[in-house]
């Protein structure tokens, strides 16, 4: 266990108690809720912005809870593009739609924003064994920083439930996988439940409040990438909810510290087979009831979200929205974000995208509008039906010829 670093505390999200060092099960010794870091004072923007060198997460490290002298398990994550993609702007009726495009982090998705803070922290703690829960992607990322910093990495994944791309992640970065009969709720449950009983472990799933730190870094870029500006709405896909409460956080810090004036609202989409939070603020409750989940969308197939306390609240602070989309409807804008603006991503990032195709009208065409795009389309290729058998074969330049005229 080691001390927070110097000007930041540990509070409890519910019930405000303060912790001096971090807490082996991230949770609050007295209501269990979960643990969020909070800086004491501000940070200028001068001091968030000016450093020179390297783009990404630890550009903005005036920001994040690590000593100075702390030295990064990096991978160069972070400072992903801001694409303005028209085409589906135009199909949705919105002029201003941008996608921050996360699937070009190092190990492909969001996650490594935050893991590249999380395994700094606990390596710096001394853990020597890192385990997490995941329906992939953490799985993915939390590998690739353990074969960076040289520790040992376990992950725990529902069997059957998980993209081949991201399996074949895992094992390449040298991590060791444990199945786990039924869903991903199930898995995590009993992942945080050992983990609390083992000595040199570090828990790195979104509960582990330095994950929260460095995913936060997606609203500082967002606004130095929209020319100082704070959009009027952020769309992202919600499962375990660490992802929404993050990037709230990064707003609020910017305007809480003098740098922004605005706030944006947070439009937070599930799947129609996996949208607990979407449940519970439309119907105004001030708490979530866990389901089954089913969506091929496995990034977000999450039926008991463990940050849904932070993302109501994002919801609700912000003004926001939350609604569900069918698979079929992801399946549609997935290969329409591919197909029509070069933007390949996997299911569970084109949920935006089809949200979009059902409010984009009511948001105002004028509107800025950004969609957290937060995963490769290459880590999860099932969805897309590969029919080569269909595709026409040639053996010589005159047949690929008359094919090339009928097509130009
Ligand atoms: C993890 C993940 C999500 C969901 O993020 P949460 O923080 O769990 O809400 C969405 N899309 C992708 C690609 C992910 O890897
Ligand atoms: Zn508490």
């Amino acid at each position: 266990m080691s001390r927070v670093a110097e000007g930041w505390t540990l509070r409890c999200v519910n019930c405000g108690a303060t912790y001096e060092s971090d807490v082996r099960s991230y949770v609050c010794s007295r209501c269990s809720n979960l643990l969020e870091l909070v800086k004491r004072g501000s940070v200028s923007k001068r001091g968030l912005y000016g450093e020179v060198g390297q783009p990404g997460v630890w550009r903005f490290r005036k920001a994040l809870p690590l000593e100075a002298e702390v030295r990064p398990v990096s991978l160069s994550e972070g400072g992903t593009p801001l694409v303005h993609v028209s085409r589906v702007g135009a199909r949705v009726g919105l002029k201003w739609l941008y996608v921050k495009n996360e699937g070009q982090n190092p190990s492909g998705s969001f996650k490594d924003r935050g893991m590249t803070v999380s395994v700094t922290r606990a390596v710096q703690g001394g853990a020597k064994l890192l385990l997490c829960a995941s329906t992939g992607n953490t799985a993915a990322s939390m590998a690739a920083y353990a074969a960076r910093a040289g520790v040992t990495a376990l992950v725990t994944v529902p069997a059957g439930k998980v993209a081949s791309g991201k399996l074949a992640q895992v094992i390449a970065y040298g991590a060791k996988m444990i199945r786990v009969e039924g869903d991903f709720d199930a898995a995590l449950k009993i992942t945080l439940k050992v983990a609390s009983e083992i000595k040199e472990l570090a828990v790195m799933n979104s509960v582990n409040p330095y994950r929260i730190e460095g995913q936060k870094t997606t609203a500082y870029e967002i606004f130095e990438q929209m020319g100082q500006k704070v959009p009027d709405y952020v769309v992202l896909p919600v499962g375990n909810a660490g992802n929404i409460s993050a990037i709230w956080k990064g707003f609020k810090e910017l305007r809480d510290w003098g740098i922004s004036e605005a706030l944006p609202r947070m439009v937070g989409v599930q799947a129609a087979g996996a949208q607990p939070i979407v449940e519970a603020f439309q119907h105004g409750r001030d708490s979530v009831t866990a389901v089954q989940p089913k969506t091929i969308a496995s990034a977000i197939n999450i039926g008991n979200p463990a940050s849904w306390k932070k993302a109501l609240a994002a919801l609700r602070e912000s003004s926001g929205m939350a609604l569900a989309v069918t698979d079929e409807e992801t399946i549609a804008a997935r290969m329409e974000l591919a197909s029509t603006e070069g933007i390949f991503v996997e299911p569970a990032s084109a949920v935006p995208i089809a949200a979009l195709k059902k409010i984009g009208l009511k948001l105002g065409k004028g509107a800025t509008v950004v969609c957290i795009c937060t995963g490769n389309g290459l880590k999860d290729q099932e969805s897309v039906k590969v029919q080569l058998d269909s595709n026409p074969l040639v053996s010589g330049p005159d047949q690929l010829a008359s094919l090339l005229a009928k097509t130009a």
